[in-house]
């Protein structure tokens, strides 16, 4: 009850409002309540607009430091409160903060097109930039100028009054629509259970089971089983069940996500956010959005897309056609007079390869421990980039997220990673990384605060956690992301770790999927629950040799995902489009195959709607993966997966150089030439497949 601080607008009472003092500088989690925010974001709000004014207001004439080192210094407690926010809002959600989420979207968005359409703001960094040849500048300064020009200029600095006023209109209004979106997917997520009886059960293996136990607990059926749509619980239940109706019930809810009608459909919103994107894209003097948005990307122009896409789509499709006639003959071979559906195909798949390779899932899984997983993506840290990992006890946001810190092979501090792995209702779906803190070096040796966070089913108390070979890949993938923020080395915060265009950023994290693959690594690691014997060296083989199974199939899920989001954003107006239609005459277009549905469909395609970051950019995965493909070649050229001159490349241009230079630049530096196609149609086992004449 001290009155000096009473009196500070209530930053006592906020905890918020102060630095953060826990253990690493990490926030005090238990402290904060979602009433906090509000306020919060207000107070950050307000002095990040009175830094940006005071920046756009100066008397001196511009230099580096006044403007441009002085945006990087400013926003600090917004940047603190948005962080904890969206790392909450994202794994650890309630209603309370899904209220704040919905009420901060938009003035967050309407805060960022203030700064970008701030007049004399942009005319100070319009005339530095005109003048930044003869500044002086390093090349990571020069980098800085020329990054927040761009930003500007696609923001739509320079443009007149009105224009300024629609874009800023359709800024906020994508914004909340975003927040919406992702909310709606979630709310049909939660309605739906799968509640099964004793008599449901035929085909599930025991993990599913496990997890299908846990999971009735947390919805309120104790001592049953529950499917939901979280992607580690259907998945599984539609490539083991036996009940062909379960499946098809399952599939159809999962497929449905967004589209029920009611509050929760999601339609209206991709209408209108497809219809504001190109509106956008023509007030910047763009064709469509795709433009707009590929114009600053490393693809550069929608043709280079499509012709990436194109290549891989024939082939794939191929590949899935003949796929699709071995799992319809296995349906005739056991007498089933039915053509195959989409909720057959994972089930059938799964038959095959068990007799093709006699793979079967219960028998891998146990070899797949999370804790040994994560071991072996800390090992191959410490051999690739001499990084270690130790656990350490710090109170965090939820009780199953756990904490190590990160040291290099001198011993010095690097940043502290979080990991939270398991699925709860709290949690949005899906896995991703993000952080709490940011490298930098502006505001003094900034350490970074990475998070992995993905829904792994949570086991039963007392048993281990056991991944399938793909949770294991995800649990590389993100952890990829976690270095790409991890080992950043910049001075400025706008270059800081994963902030690359989003067809680069999937390359560290897509890459390091490679080492998952190591012989010699999974031999250590792929160690058996019980006994802990290492993985016998006949099955390891039939687990690689498998690794292309089913390939036409995802190649197929995955590509016309991104062919529809390319189609979407070329589109020069969309007022009142038809989203169902839509997507079912671009996937005609293309030749979907009646048996494969797409890996996400528009009403829950959260990539290009909850928050917007790959829409016109699903493809993304795809053009990084023609990256890492090559990128890891480059290791298998020298014979060594951990080849000590090439990791070092490795680190100094991508893991750590963040935003530094153009990514075609980075990746020449890094490799010596620009990556081809080729590795990438090998990988994935396309590369001997005459291209189908009729696609
Ligand atoms: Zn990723």
């Amino acid at each position: 009850m001290n009155p000096a601080q009473t009196s500070t607008g209530g930053s006592a009472s906020n905890p918020l409002l102060g630095a953060w003092t826990g253990p690493f500088g990490l926030p005090s989690f238990a402290a904060i309540k979602p009433e906090h925010f509000p306020p919060a974001f207000e107070q950050g709000l307000a002095h990040h607009r009175a830094e940006i004014e005071a920046i756009a207001a100066n008397p001196a004439a511009s230099d580096f430091d006044n403007t441009m080192a002085a945006m990087e210094r400013s926003g600090a407690l917004l940047t603190r409160v948005s962080n904890i926010f969206f790392v909450l809002a994202g794994a650890n959600t309630n209603d309370a903060l899904q209220e704040v989420e919905r009420d901060i979207s938009p003035l967050l968005a309407r805060h960022d097109n203030e700064i970008y359409l701030n007049e004399a703001l942009f005319r100070r960094i319009d005339d530095l930039h005109r003048r930044r040849e003869g500044l002086g500048l390093t090349a990571e300064q020069k980098r800085v100028l020329e990054r927040y020009h761009t930003h500007f200029v696609r923001a739509g600095a320079g443009l007149d009054a009105d224009k300024k006023r629609r874009l800023a209109e359709i800024g906020e209004r994508l914004a909340s629509l975003g927040t919406a979106f992702g909310q709606n997917v979630l709310a049909d997520e939660k309605a739906f259970a799968l509640v099964l009886e004793e008599g449901d059960l035929g085909g599930l293996p025991d993990f599913l089971l496990d997890a299908a136990r846990a999971a009735a607990e947390e919805r309120g059926f104790p001592g049953k089983h529950v499917i939901t749509l979280s992607r580690s619980s259907i998945e599984p239940f539609l490539q083991f069940s036996t009940r062909r109706d379960l499946r098809e019930k399952a599939h159809h809810a999962w497929l449905k996500r967004g589209e029920n009608g009611g509050a929760s459909d999601n339609r209206g919103i991709v209408a209108e956010m497809v219809a504001l994107r190109a509106e956008r894209a023509r007030l910047l003097g763009y064709a469509s959005f795709a433009d707009y948005r590929l114009a600053d990307q490393m693809a550069k122009t929608p043709q280079a897309v499509r012709e990436l896409l194109d290549n891989v789509w024939r082939r794939g499709r191929a590949r899935a056609q003949a796929e699709r006639d071995e799992l319809q003959a296995i349906v005739r071979e056991e007498g089933g007079n039915f053509a195959l559906a989409p909720w057959d195909w994972r089930y059938y798949a799964e038959k095959l390869r068990q007799a093709r390779y006699d793979l079967q899932e219960s028998e891998i899984k146990p070899y797949f421990q999370l804790d040994r997983i994560i071991e072996a993506a800390f090992e191959t840290a410490r051999r690739l980039f001499g990084l270690t990992f130790a656990p350490v006890d710090v109170p965090l946001y939820h009780p199953d997220v756990r904490a190590w810190e990160v040291k290099d092979a001198a011993g010095k501090h690097v940043g502290l990673f979080l990991g939270d792995y398991f699925a709860r209702e709290s949690k949005h779906s899906g896995a991703w990384m993000t952080s709490l803190r940011d490298q930098e070096k502006l505001a003094g040796d900034v350490k970074p605060i990475i998070v992995n966070v993905m829904n792994f089913s949570k086991p039963e108390p007392g048993h281990a956690a056991l991944l399938s070979f793909d949770d294991a890949r995800t649990l590389f993938h993100e952890f990829g992301h976690g270095l790409h923020g991890l080992l950043s080395n910049v001075t400025y915060p706008l270059l800081s770790g994963t902030a690359v265009s989003s067809d680069f950023v999937e390359l560290p994290s897509q890459l390091y999927e490679h080492w998952l693959e190591v012989p010699e690594l999974l031999k250590k690691y792929a160690r058996h629950c019980r006994t802990g014997e290492p993985m016998p060296q006949a099955l390891l083989d039939r687990v690689l040799a498998a690794r292309n199974f089913n390939q036409g199939c995802l190649t197929v899920e995955y590509t016309a995902s991104a062919m529809v989001d390319i189609d979407l954003h070329s589109l020069p107006a969309a007022e009142g489009i038809d989203v169902t239609g839509f997507e079912r005459d671009a996937l005609a277009r293309i030749g979907m195959p009646d048996e494969i549905v797409m890996r996400h469909r528009l009403p829950h395609f959260q990539h290009l709607f909850s928050a917007g970051g790959y829409a016109a950019a699903y493809y993304s995965y795809l053009w990084s993966e023609v990256l890492d493909a090559d990128a890891f070649l480059a290791f298998e050229e020298k014979g060594n997966a951990f080849d000590p001159e090439t990791a070092r490349r490795l680190r100094d241009y991508i893991y750590s150089a963040g935003n530094l230079r153009d990514p075609a630049e980075a990746y020449k530096a890094f490799r010596g030439r620009l990556p081809t196609v080729d590795a990438l149609l090998k990988k994935r086992g396309l590369d001997e497949l005459a291209p189908a004449a009729d696609a």
